[in-house]
């Protein structure tokens, strides 16, 4: 090893990059094989799913969403609601939304073909400035830049960049843009965001398997563990709700249809209380969804964490003989809860209360 890092140019570091992919790329679901043409509906579909989420649990949702629907006007035209249960657990439902609205707009406005450019594809509903570059950087090899949490972390090492993220990212951006080729643009992303999530892991990164070695200066000086920094996140609050958890004579759950817009909107829910910061007074019980209901408190507590907050939720049972009807509610069989794309807080306050119940 040196002791200082190599002045490599920018050519010769994607040269290497793409040598090391073409022996250790990933094989991943919705990757086209070496040589063939990737589909740009398999490179959309699998970018939107894996906003926040990880390869090993997007795999699964890939392969059910691509044997449903093996092309984008099949999904355009596609239910909703069928979309949004295949969807359910990967979180972020407006996403789901956004995926069969994008769907209906290249079906319908772009005869079933995705536009080729960056700038084109940000037209595109739920198609961000990232969703933009990776689309067109894999499906058309285009030379645009991409910036998930690999490539940041790779570039933030590579060329020691010790400002914390996220103000850091433009910078970041400029610096992996220097190094992104015109030619197998495509091969280049999936490469940086390969080794990113394989070689300059966020813990003991393998600096002696790592193509950029010896040009590499937070290897050279000893810090690539401390980086890319980051500005210390805010504490988050937690909310606090009550659900009520009713079923009738024949054993059916009362389930509620959220509204539409906000968090989970459209979503099935196991009515609840507004979720709020302040504790929980026995005013929640005036949001029960079924008058003269006498409702019993479960013991224990749901805990669930969203992307901004942590949820508690207390949990109510109840009884009715014969379910009223209830505004956007339906009585669910509980055989037929499955269907009903439940997120995965509302999973666990079924899980909760069924299991007080049997
Ligand atoms: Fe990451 Fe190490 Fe490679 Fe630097 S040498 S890019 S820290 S794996």
């Amino acid at each position: 090893m040196t002791h200082t890092a190599a002045p490599i140019s920018s050519p010769d570091l994607a040269r290497r990059l793409l040598a090391w992919y073409d022996r250790h790329r990933r094989r991943l679901p919705w990757r086209a094989e070496p040589g063939e043409l990737a589909d740009p509906y398999r490179v959309w579909l699998s970018e939107i799913m894996l906003q926040q989420t990880t390869v090993a649990t997007v795999g699964p949702y890939f392969q059910r969403f691509t044997s449903r629907w093996p092309s984008v006007e099949s999904l355009a035209s596609a239910d909703l609601d069928d979309v949004l249960t295949e969807w359910a657990g990967l979180g972020y439902y407006a996403r789901a939304r956004n995926l069969h609205r994008c769907a209906g707009v290249v079906a319908m406005e772009h005869g079933g073909r995705f536009p080729d450019t960056e700038e084109g594809l940000k037209t595109l509903p739920g198609v961000g400035d990232y969703t933009a570059a990776a689309v067109a950087a894999i499906a058309f090899d285009r030379p645009a830049t991409i910036l998930d949490g690999n490539v940041e972390r790779v570039i933030a090492r590579l060329r020691l960049v010790t400002d914390p993220l996220p103000g850091s990212k433009p910078k970041l951006k400029a610096l992996a843009a220097r190094i992104t080729p015109m030619e197998r643009a495509g091969d280049y992303a999936q490469a940086i965001m390969d080794l990113g999530a394989t070689v300059c892991t966020p813990r003991k990164p393998k600096c002696l398997t790592c193509p950029w070695s010896d040009a590499c200066v937070a290897r050279v000086e000893g810090v690539a563990e401390d980086l890319p920094a980051k500005t210390p996140k805010k504490a988050k609050p937690t909310r606090r709700g009550t659900c009520f958890f009713v079923t009738d004579g024949q054993g059916a759950i009362l389930l509620r249809r959220r509204v539409e817009s906000g968090l989970l909107g459209g979503m099935q829910e196991v009515p609840s209380s507004p979720w709020i910061e302040e504790a929980e007074t026995v005013s929640a019980r005036d949001h029960a969804p079924v008058a003269g209901v006498a409702w019993r408190e479960l013991p224990g507590m749901v805990r669930h964490t969203f992307t901004h907050f942590h949820l508690e939720l207390t949990v109510l049972a109840g009884r009715v003989e014969t379910g009223p009807e209830v505004a956007d509610a339906r009585w669910w069989p509980v055989e037929r809860l499955g269907e009903a794309a439940l997120p995965t807080v509302m999973a666990k306050v079924v899980r909760h209360a069924m299991g007080h119940l049997s």
